[in-house]
Formats: C-alpha cells, sequence, structure tokens
C-alpha cells in the first residue's frame, strides 16, 4: 500500500470510495480486447489473453493516417503486433489526436500507474518500459512529464527513474519542484519551498506535536513530518496498536486538520486542501500545454480526471468507477500506452519540421 492508495475522508466530504466515486463520462473501455467483458467492476483478462496469445494483428483500429500493416511497437519480449496492438481503439485514436498537438503535458501518477502496487511501498520501482518511453517523450520538443503523486516529493524522486527535466508533484500537489541531474548521476529534486502562513505553520506543528504524544513509543509506529502534513504511519506495529493509534488519531489531532487523507495504515493531516487536480490546473499554463494527458489509478487521481477538458486525454488503470474516459488493466499495460505516444510523437513532430 502506498500513499497513493490513500482515500480523502474527512472533512471535506470527498470521494472515499470507489463507490462514491463519478461515474465514467462514457462507456469507452480500453484494455478490453475484442471478446473481453466488459464489466463495470473492470474485470478484463487483457495480459493473459492477449498479450500471452500467439499473434495479434489487428489492422482494422480505423485510425485513418496509419497505413492497416502498422506493426505497432515492440515491448520488452513481446513481438512486435501483440505489445500496443490491444490498445482500444478509441484509445489509440485520442493518443493521436493527442501527440499531434504541438505543446502536450503528460501527468503520470507514480504508484499503481508507472509502479506496479507492492506491499513495501520504499520496493516500489518503476517499470523500465515506462521509464525508457518517458526518457524519449522528455527528449522530444513540446513535450513536459510531470509525475503526480501522493509520495512526499524527495521520497518520490529517489524512486521515479525519470530524466532531468520532469515536474514533480508531491504530496498530493503540496509539494513542487523539478528533476536535475544529481552529482552522482541519478535524478535530484530541486524543489519550490512549501509556503505556509504563519497560521498554517502553526497547525503544522500542532499536529506533529499531537500525533507524536499519541504515537510515540510505540513500536512499529512512526510519524512523518511533512512540509505540510503530519502522518501516522502504523504498518509495521502490533494489530491492536495500529487500531488504537489510528482511532486516537481521527479522534484528536485529525479533526483539527484541514485535510484528512486516510489509507491503510497511513492518516495524513494536511495544513493545506490540495489536490491533483490543483495541481493539473496550474501545471497547464506553467508547460503552455495545448492538451493534457492524465493516468491515474486511485480515487485522489479523480480530482485531476475532473479538471481535463476537450483534447486532454484521461486514463484509469485498474478497477472502480472513475471519470476517466479511458480504461487500462495495470501499469504494465499502460507502459504501452506510454510506447505508442513515443512512436506517434517520433512521427507527429517530421510533420512540424
Ligand atoms: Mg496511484
Amino acid at each position: 500500500m502506498s500513499a497513493d492508495d490513500q482515500r480523502p475522508t474527512t472533512p471535506r466530504h470527498r470521494a472515499d470510495s470507489p463507490v462514491d466515486a463519478p461515474s465514467p463520462v462514457n462507456g469507452t473501455r480500453s484494455g478490453n480486447a475484442p471478446g473481453h467483458a466488459t464489466d463495470d467492476g473492470g474485470a478484463s483478462e487483457v495480459a493473459g489473453d492477449v498479450r500471452g496469445a500467439p499473434e495479434v494483428a489487428r489492422d482494422d483500429r480505423g485510425a485513418p493516417e496509419v497505413a492497416g500493416d502498422d506493426a505497432g511497437v515492440p515491448g520488452p519480449g513481446v513481438a512486435a503486433p501483440l505489445f500496443t496492438a490491444h490498445l482500444e481503439e478509441g484509445l489509440d485514436a485520442a493518443l493521436r489526436a493527442f501527440a499531434a498537438a504541438p505543446t502536450i503535458l503528460l501527468g503520470l501518477d507514480f504508484d499503481g500507474v508507472l509502479a506496479p502496487i507492492v506491499n513495501d511501498p520504499k520496493m516500489s520501482r518503476m517499470l523500465p518500459t515506462s521509464a525508457a518511453a518517458i526518457a524519449d517523450l522528455t527528449a522530444l520538443a513540446g513535450v513536459t512529464v510531470a509525475v503526480v503523486s501522493g509520495r512526499e516529493a524527495n521520497d518520490l524522486v529517489a524512486l521515479a527513474d525519470v530524466p532531468a527535466g520532469t515536474k514533480v508533484v508531491g504530496s498530493h500537489g503540496a509539494q513542487w519542484g523539478t528533476v536535475v541531474a544529481g552529482p552522482d548521476g541519478a535524478g535530484a529534486l530541486e524543489a519550490s519551498p512549501v509556503e505556509l502562513t504563519a497560521d498554517q505553520t502553526e497547525l503544522r506543528a500542532e499536529l506533529i506535536r499531537l500525533t507524536h504524544e499519541i504515537a510515540d513509543g510505540v513500536e512499529g509506529a512512526w510519524v512523518q513530518e511533512k512540509p505540510a502534513a503530519a502522518v501516522l504511519h502504523t504498518r509495521q506495529a502490533a494489530r491492536d496498536d495500529a487500531a488504537r493509534l489510528t482511532r486516537a488519531v481521527l479522534d484528536g489531532p485529525a479533526t483539527r486538520a484541514v485535510q484528512v487523507i486516510v489509507g491503510k495504515e497511513v492518516v495524513e493531516m494536511a495544513v493545506l486542501e490540495v489536490t491533483k487536480g490543483d495541481a493539473l490546473v496550474r501545471l497547464r499554463p506553467e508547460t503552455g500545454a495545448d492538451a493534457v494527458l492524465y493516468a491515474g489509478d486511485d480515487t485522489t487521481d479523480e480530482d485531476a480526471f475532473a479538471v481535463l477538458g476537450e483534447g486532454d486525454v484521461s486514463i484509469k488503470i485498474g478497477d472502480g468507477d472513475s471519470a476517466a474516459a479511458y480504461r487500462v488493466t495495470d501499469p504494465e499495460e499502460f507502459s504501452a500506452v506510454l510506447v505508442r505516444l513515443v512512436q506517434l510523437r517520433q512521427g507527429t513532430l517530421d510533420t512540424f519540421s
């Protein structure tokens, strides 16, 4: 479970479960190859049935500007036509239009999108295919990639294998920065300071103090001091202790926070109310983007989907109701979207030169 799996709850009445999330804009589903179920639960067996299939030679995607024998893009260990050929027709058409815009912004959640969800959040790693595609995209003119996550921004950069120039939005929109080349060659975060008012600074200190009072001395529990939040972590604590501490925090300091995000084994109490949607609203003019693609897997990503409009592309990864227009099954399938964009963008740029 990761920071991105946290569910917003009180006191803003934000959706706290997929059930409460907005309904899909339309019935379009991606990741469901022909013959696949398109039930609302998002069930899909694409990985087993399509990528593992001996042959897929779709030439009927309906996109006018690509020949019917388009071979698609090869992925690691996957024959060329198989890797992207199963991308749903509507999504592929949307990607073509998106890639043709002069300036584009890709807003990408990390956990569950670029990196498969793992039990230990510290062990999350980007899929190599996605990392390579992001590096390729960043090298192209008119492309900005932003990783938008609930994670603390420095932690995010330490885990994310993204090139210099990548925008970083951490703590659900409270932290901002850009990846620069560090002295050891690895990416480092050049962060913008989090600006709090005097009242917010005081509240943050109070939340941290109160949370320490509750959690200190309890084995396996710890308090993370984020720039705009106090966070209780109980994953490593005994189950009784975890339940007791979570209750105590929710009944205590959380009642004073501006925004509370409750996840499994995590309670985040923030002094700012910011969302991933706010982040996109800020990023779009900053990057001069003519079109925005956003991909996410969790409830907090719905805020980002909600601010997208015509010409933008919204992609939900995995199950659960969503306002996103398109859906793919898992991070592996999303890596095919990124690879596809590299191909399309490289081809499209030829027409601008
Ligand atoms: Mg996520």
